[in-house]
């Protein structure tokens, strides 16, 4: 090995300290050279520079395979004596032999940690005999030995040297001209004696420590984990509570984000599609080809039949409701004009739900205590428990629209409650505000179960019906109440699938004969509105109606239903932040073990970078497993908590999601632990 020129310049705060002046040394011969130097004259800075530890100016060349028994242990503290010299041999023969030798053999099951300074020289020393290398560095090796372990240890080193080169630093001169075969006296950074007092062998290489493998490094691992358990599990829970903490906030954002876009275009209308007659002006009652039409303009073949609406609901699987026909209906004239039933399918009209006519003879007799919710102010109890139905305006104008949901569909933006699968009804949050404000209701849960009346009513005099033809209103059960709100209208989901809710077939007997001139469907909300209104268009190809997006005027951004979800962003840089400063001080705060480690690791051929990979996988597999596992529990609490405040359910269970959070704190807690350990 030559040393040429090694300089090295400690930086420090105040001052630099020149520890290294330019030394240059041939240090070739087995035997031991001995570096002697009062304390500060830069012994142990070269002895690192050599050791690879330092960096330094100069060159050295030839380094041969090396140990290096540091002035501090480094050895892996947890673990037992035998496992630290399992890290450089698999030959046991040979380790109980040197325990042996060493007097350790009653120690070889216990933690490094556990022995005195002396027993942890020793077993620094047999794990550099087992590695047999050609040269060994020995910072003050006798520094913490009583006088017989010295003495013990020298010996050793005194044997050793005749196949190898040390190369040990002291300041105790004595123990010097015992062992030495060459003294290189230093004094303030440079070399002022170099005197060879045996001739030796020119020394070898020395035998290469082989890479060891992936299932090598695995064990190491284990092993290191389970030596230190409390450790591990600290980080464990660590790990865990920065993985549920990240997979929180991830699913909240994004759910409160996609709720918030629901409600928006649910408020603002977007999500409608309607169909809309090239030319608006009214004509009512006009009659076309055996029906009677609206609007001028149009002809037969612009209604819409029964049979090619469920087929475009089949064709678009973004529907996901369509107006309960509630709209104008028409039969044919020749057999239905002056026909009752044709004359109540007119009634059934656009402006039919949700108000009551003036003929209250149906609801006056209910009981008090039976919850009669009727749409509107209509209703009052008066201070006798009578209760008397106003025909208002407020009754008029408070029309409540009435939909089916698609067969199948179950994603409607539910407040509470859920979808029902029997007669009762879904109501968006516009009528579920208003029957909370007439009946004295403060919460939404107090809603459902609830009988709410769907009635018919007309103007009077539009047409010529008597009150007595009104039909027979019906109760439905509110089932849930979605998180729509929309001024367009008030509305009511059934879920029987297109045209089959009971109020629809009480008043309708033959499906195929009904025809509509205007129908209203509700698309999945950030759906590609125009596109689906264009193909809904070319499928219904009807000459003079237009099927198009309703250009809602919206709400307004102060009825958002959700509260901008970029307030959230704050909670997650929260919970990065606190997360990052956790891993940071927990890795500074073992930084210096962790240096100490990956040089054990990176002497012995073992790579510290797979080593750091294994041991964090490992940490995140099981954070992972048991953050699932909270998961469960913790996303029914806070749904719970979403529910109580009207929110729909924030936490979803995602696998994907855990897994790629849990990817990137593994990720983050591996190039953490790098930079800090330093490369
Ligand atoms: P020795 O081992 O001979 O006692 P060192 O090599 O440890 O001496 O130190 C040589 C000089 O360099 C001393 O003055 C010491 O204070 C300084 N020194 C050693 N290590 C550092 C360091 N990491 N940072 C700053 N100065 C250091
Ligand atoms: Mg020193």
């Amino acid at each position: 090995m030559k040393l040429r020129n090694i300089r090295k310049t400690y930086h420090n705060r105040n001052n630099d300290v020149q520890a290294l002046k330019g030394i240059s040394l041939d240090l070739d011969t087995n035997g031991i050279t001995v570096i002697l130097g009062p304390s500060g004259c830069g012994k142990t800075t070269l002895m690192n520079i050599i050791a690879g530890r330092s960096d330094y100016e100069g060159t050295i060349e030839n380094v041969p395979e090396y140990d290096y028994l540091t002035q501090q242990f480094n050895l892996f503290e947890d673990m037992t004596v035998v496992d630290n010299l399992l890290l450089v041999s698999d030959d046991m023969n040979d380790i109980d032999h040197y325990l042996n030798e060493f007097s350790l053999v009653d120690q070889k099951n216990r933690k490094v940690k556990k022995l005195s300074n002396g027993q942890k020289k020793r077993v620094q020393f047999i794990r550099a005999l087992l590695h047999k290398p050609g040269l060994l560095l020995c910072d003050e090796p006798t520094a913490a030995l009583d006088h017989d372990n010295a003495v013990l240890l020298m010996e050793e080193m005194k044997k050793l040297s005749d196949r190898i080169q040390i190369i040990l630093v002291t300041h105790d001169i004595l123990l010097s001209k015992q062992y030495a075969d060459r003294i290189i006296t230093m004094e303030q950074g440079v070399v002022i004696r170099d005197e060879i007092i045996h001739e030796k062998q020119e020394s070898h290489a020395g035998n290469r420590m082989k890479k060891r493998n992936l299932k090598d490094t695995a064990v190491l691992s284990v092993k290191n984990m389970v030596s230190r358990l409390p450790h591990t599990c600290s980080q464990i829970l660590l790990s865990t509570i920065s993985i549920f903490s990240l997979f929180v906030f991830c699913n909240l954002y994004g759910n409160v984000s996609k709720q918030s876009n629901y409600s928006e275009t649910f408020a603002n209308g977007e999500n409608m599609i309607v169909s809309v007659p090239q030319q608006t002006t009214s004509s009512a009652g006009e009659n076309i080809s055996g029906y009677r039409v609206k609007y001028t303009g149009m002809t037969t073949e612009d209604l819409f039949s029964y049979d090619e609406i469920v087929q475009a609901v089949k064709d678009h699987p973004q529907i996901i409701a369509v107006e309960a026909f509630n709209s104008r209906q028409y039969v044919s004239e020749t057999d239905a004009y002056n026909d009752l039933e044709y004359q109540r399918m007119k009634m059934f009209d656009l402006n039919a739900y949700g108000a009551v006519s003036d003929d209250m003879s149906w609801a006056a007799d209910r009981p008090v205590d039976s919850p009669v919710l009727i749409p509107s102010n209509s209703l009052s109890v008066t201070e006798a428990g009578e209760r008397t139905y106003l025909y208002t305006e407020l009754v008029k104008t408070s029309r409540i629209q009435v939909f089916d949901l698609a067969n199948g569909y179950q994603d409607l933006p539910l407040i509470c409650g859920s979808i029902p699968e029997d007669d009762s009804v879904i109501i968006d949050q516009n009528t579920a505000d208003l029957i909370m404000k007439n009946e004295g209701y403060d919460s939404y849960e107090q809603l459902i179960g609830k009988t709410m009346i769907l009635g018919t009513c007309y103007y009077r005099n539009q047409y010529e019906f008597t009150p007595q033809q009104l039909y027979e209103p019906i109760e439905v059960r509110i089932a849930a109440v979605a998180g729509i709100h929309n001024d367009l209208i008030r509305m009511v989901f059934f879920n029987k699938g297109i045209a089959r809710n009971p109020l629809f077939a009480t008043v309708v007997q033959d499906l195929q004969q009904v025809r509509l001139d205007y129908v209203r469907f509700i698309v999945q909300p950030g759906s590609d509105y125009a596109a689906i209104a264009e193909s809904l268009d070319a499928f219904f190809h009807k000459p003079n109606v237009d099927v198009t997006v309703y250009q809602g005027k919206g709400l307004g951004k102060e009825h958002a239903f959700y509260k901008s979800p970029s307030g959230l962003l704050i909670y997650g840089i929260i919970v990065i932040l606190i997360i990052g400063c956790m891993y940071i001080i927990s890795e500074v705060f073992y930084r210096k073990r962790m240096i100490k480690e990956k040089n054990i690791l990176h002497t012995y051929g073992y790579s510290p970078l797979m080593e750091n990979i294994l041991r964090t996988s490992m940490i995140m597999i099981l954070s992972c497993i048991l953050s699932a596992v909270i998961a469960g529990p913790a996303g029914n609490l806070i749904n719970e908590f979403a529910s109580k405040h009207y929110y729909q359910p924030f936490m979803s269970f995602s696998l994907p999601l855990l897994l790629i959070v849990s990817l990137c704190i593994g990720v983050f807690m591996t190039v953490l632990e790098r930079i800090i350990a330093g490369r």
